[in-house]
């Protein structure tokens, strides 16, 4: 027997619209790329994405085609997101990130019909308009003053496409399965793969991250979405604050501690989202001059494992809670929060902190297991490591286009491509990333675990760790060290710092200090560059043993 409720299709523009009737006069405040603070209001942000659909109409956009975007968190990409969405099209975010081959890879491979793009990036598209074929039209997100410093011959004005549509478009009248956005990972290994959201999928998603263990995001708050619209849906927040009516301030393209600092504490920020390498920068910047938060209460900090100096440093010196996050692109990206239950909640500061840097429990719609790579399902008793494996409505079923085939198993689970235990508490850590885990005499090292405690060290401003061969264990770990500007330390130095905080046969084999930790697309420590850069480094343990 079926039930006997409406079916009101789930797509994306009714949130919007929501926010619109309903929050209308709540503001939307972005760094504009040109420079000043701007403002405007969901109300205004709905008319004129309606102006826009009916715009791109007129362009020849149809359902279904792609229609990319690249570019910085501000109103405007808020606009152009549900432009696109609402009148069924599929909205690409570009990761202006990434190496100009493979932006030019994804274009081609999206076969995006239109660029919505910051004046940031015109010089890039310039360069390389000649190796996207399928891209009929540039637009470029400014006014007419602002096209004046466009040089790029052809591209159209977004407030003069704005200003000629009309206000009357029809959104989302198709079907809830219906693909909305299109993002790709950013392909540490192999070609970046798309994953192509639905309607459906981003509008379950968002309910799921409103949730109090979740994001908790309510009308009254102030939100600053650091993390990039580009970045895995900026985690959702770009629907989030639409559906609950929270003022959005939107950094545009400064993330730099004083820039973000500055828009904290003018606009009353008082929920934000970033990766940890941008709340290093701010706490840095708090520090060296000696400033404190007026409204910032929590913070959500994922796309790598939060160090515990940046949780204590946040709540002992700033009062503002911290929520440990862990997701994927493939994910929506959510996927759990380290937010504490009754029992750890029950606990001390101390023992609760514990729980924090874990990578937490699953929201509903979530399910995970672990399992060995036999496919045996492994205890949840906290020390087990395996494969984490996830299923879900706002989870990848296949990459776009097909590619890397059938990637869910028997059981129509994901394998998240990342090594976690579980504890009795349901509290999911991330040991590493299935390809960066070393393998020592059979047994694995976590090198996420060794990095964070480094991290803590007082002179240590990055901290990477990698495997290097090893004649009898396979491979060693190495630590590499970037210090903090101006100081200078030695291997015994963190060597001892380590000792008695991890396995005595995790101990590093050497510390290695370089000038330079890089980071890739999404703020991630690039491991894979960093093995290319020490291609020719030999062990001293190794050496030890080769002279022997
Ligand atoms: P990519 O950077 O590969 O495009 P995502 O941005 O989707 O992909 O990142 C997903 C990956 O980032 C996860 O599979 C995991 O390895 C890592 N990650 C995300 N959040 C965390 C976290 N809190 N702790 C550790 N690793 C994380």
């Amino acid at each position: 027997m079926l039930g006997l409720m409406q079916n009101w299709p789930l797509t994306v523009d009714r949130i919007l619209d929501h926010a619109a009737n309903w929050h209308g006069d709540r503001e939307i405040v972005s760094r504009s790329i040109e420079g000043p603070i701007v403002r405007t209001t969901y109300g205004e942000v709905r008319t004129r994405a309606k102006k826009l659909s009916n715009a791109l109409k007129g362009l020849g956009v149809k359902p279904g085609d792609r229609v990319a975007t690249l570019a910085w968190n501000t109103g405007r990409h808020i606009e152009a997101w549900y432009a696109i969405m609402g009148m069924g099209a599929v909205c690409h975010t570009l990761n202006p990130r990434l190496f100009a081959e493979q932006l030019c890879y994804i274009i081609n491979h999206a076969e995006d019909k239109v660029i919505f793009t910051d004046l940031t990036f015109l010089p890039i598209l310039k360069e390389h308009r000649a190796s996207m074929p399928t891209v009929e039209h540039v637009v470029v997100m400014t006014d007419e003053a602002g096209m004046a410093e466009a040089d790029f011959p052809g591209a159209l004005c977004f407030e003069t496409l704005v200003a000629g549509g009309g206000p009357d478009c029809v959104w989302g009248d198709f079907d809830e399965n219906t693909a909305s956005s299109l993002c790709y990972t950013s392909g540490t290994t192999g070609h970046p793969k798309g994953v192509l959201y639905s309607h459906r999928s981003n509008f379950i998603h968002t309910l799921v991250t409103l949730g109090v263990d979740v994001m908790n995001i309510s009308a009254r708050d102030t939100v600053l979405p650091v993390v990039p619209m580009f970045h895995a849906n900026a985690w959702g927040l770009a629907f989030s604050c639409a559906a609950a009516g929270a003022k959005l301030v939107m950094p545009g393209q400064k993330l730099d501690g004083a820039s973000v600092y500055e828009l904290l504490e003018t606009e009353g920020v008082t929920f934000s989202a970033a990766v940890p390498t941008v709340w290093l920068g701010l706490l840095t910047h708090m520090r060296e001059n000696k400033l404190g938060l007026s409204t910032l209460k929590r913070v959500v900090i994922g796309g790598s494992a939060v160090p515990e100096a940046i949780v204590r440093g946040f709540r002992d010196e700033f009062g503002v809670d911290v929520t440990h996050a862990w997701g994927m692109t493939e994910m929506s990206p959510l996927g759990t929060l380290s937010s504490p239950t009754a029992k750890v909640a029950a606990t001390d500061p101390e023992t609760q902190l514990r729980y924090k840097l874990k990578q937490g429990r699953p929201p509903v719609g979530v399910e995970m297991k672990l399992e060995n790579d036999a496919g045996e399902r492994l205890p949840h008793d906290g020390t087990t490591f395996g494969r984490l494996m996830v299923k879900g409505p706002f989870i990848v079923d296949s990459y776009f286009k097909g590619d890397g085939g059938q990637i869910l198993d028997d059981e129509g689970f994901f394998d998240t491509g990342d090594v976690a235990t579980i504890d009795g508490d349901g509290y999911m850590q991330i040991t590493d990333r299935a390809k960066d885990v070393i393998k020592s005499g059979g047994e694995w090292i976590s090198t996420i675990e060794i990095e964070n405690i480094a991290v803590g060290h007082e002179k240590a401003f990055l901290a990477a760790v990698i495997g290097a061969a090893h004649p009898k264990w396979d491979e060693r770990p190495v630590l590499l060290v970037k210090l903090m500007p101006g100081v200078e330390s030695t291997k015994e130095e963190f060597l001892a710092f380590l000792e008695g905080k991890i396995a005595k046969w995790w101990t590093p084999d050497d510390v290695v200090f370089v000038d330079d930790i890089p980071l890739g697309a999404t703020g991630k420590i690039d491991k894979k560059l960093i093995r290319e850069r020490m291609k020719g480094y030999v062990l001293p343990t190794a050496k030890a043993k080769e002279t022997a």
